[in-house]
């Protein structure tokens, strides 16, 4: 019988998180080599020492596993990180003009709210959009959409954690920040339950209502990550509600639209069928061992693929699970992000789904589009 923690292992959960390290794994490749050329691009802060540094500080480069990074300063002040008097990183600087260009993009992307477009981003700049293209991804190592995707799933995971004193859960388990305690928990799904089980009065849950593709789509989380993702229409938003609160009879559930906007701006690209960042974002669920591997077999169904109910319980050792693997399919309490819509039946017709086989089928369409 797998567990969840042998499904994490193989090779498919890890092309999940490929948009977000090839940022920071270019990142870290100029920090280590002390590009100075590349000043203006990020900052970076060091967990052990709460300062912030740029790209090419004389001070000794920390471990990788210490650091944390950012785009603006602002960013690294709003964590709490405090300026290095070395390279005083918040100061002007005098960078190869086109590395500042290219920081001034980075800055643009990172904005709140749509992303601009490559072409916008070029004509603003007068350059092309294939030159900027490349010189972004040769400056960068990542071409701007991903950079955008990545600096957004980031912001998401920072606002799932601020202000929150269930905050306090996590350093009480042991763990000595929440990133660590996501980076390195158990699992992405399912996550010590022990921990959940014990923490489960004192958990706060914060939600946001949203307009999508596919209705309105409700979402809601802990500290620890995306608890519930509910779809429904304009006029079930009262109802929606009263199912997340019935659903946790002994956490306090807030409203928070502003924390959680980012978190659901990469939900709502997910209900249009587009690929996001939202499917890496860590879960708070929980479910029996063979619900959990059949959870992340479904996160590693790529976007525009489908597999059927018999496709995932072969894939799982158990051939004849398929009644089983239909049954976790039914309790994911996380539409979208774990894609239950993406299991098909074996006659090649969508099937049931919870919420609703209309919305099933606009959802596929959209992501074989
Ligand atoms: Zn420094």
């Amino acid at each position: 019988m797998s567990t969840g923690n042998d499904i994490m292992s193989t090779g498919t959960a890890e092309a999940d998180t490929a948009v977000e390290t090839e940022l920071d794994d270019a990142r870290w490749a100029v920090i280590e080599r002390r590009d100075s050329a590349a000043i203006s691009l990020f900052i970076y802060g060091v967990r052990t020492t709460g300062v912030f540094c740029r790209p090419g500080c004389p001070a000794r480069t920390p471990l990788r596993s210490n650091i944390e990074f950012f785009g603006a300063c602002d960013e690294a002040k709003a964590a709490g990180y405090r300026a290095c008097k070395r390279c005083r990183p918040t100061e002007a600087t005098t960078a190869d003009p086109s590395v500042a260009t290219i920081a001034d993009i980075c800055r643009r992307l990172e904005c709140h709210g749509e992303a601009p477009t490559v072409a916008a981003l070029a004509g603003d700049v007068g350059w092309s959009a294939r030159h900027l293209s490349r010189t972004f991804k040769s400056v960068t190592g990542v071409t701007p959409a991903a950079y955008g995707r990545s600096v957004r799933a980031d912001r998401a995971r920072r606002s799932l954690v601020a202000g929150s004193e269930v905050t306090n859960a996590a350093f009480d388990a042991g763990f000595g920040s929440l990133r660590a305690f996501y980076e390195h928990g158990a699992s992405r799904l399912g996550m010590t339950p022990g921990v959940l089980r014990d923490g489960a009065s004192a958990t706060t849950i914060g939600y946001a209502i949203a307009p999508c593709a596919l209705g309105v789509v409700q979402v809601a989380a802990t500290a620890r990550g995306v608890c519930s993702v509910r779809l429904g229409h304009e006029d079930e938003v009262e109802s929606m509600r009263s199912a997340l609160i019935d659903e946790h009879p002994q956490a306090e559930v807030i409203e928070d639209p502003d924390g959680l906007a980012e978190l659901v701006s990469l939900v709502v690209e997910l209900a249009a069928g587009r690929p996001s960042a939202a499917v890496d974002l860590p879960l708070d669920v929980q479910g029996t061992a063979f619900q959990v591997a059949v959870w992340e077999a479904l996160r590693s169904l790529p976007t525009g693929d489908v597999a059927s109910y018999g496709d995932i319980a072969r894939s799982l050792g158990r051939p004849s699970a398929h009644r089983a693997v239909a049954n976790a399919c039914a309790a994911n309490k996380v539409a979208l992000i774990v894609p239950c819509h993406r299991v098909i039946r074996a006659d090649g017709k969508p099937g049931g789904y919870r919420w609703g086989a209309d919305r099933k089928t606009r959802l596929l369409a959209a992501e074989a589009g």
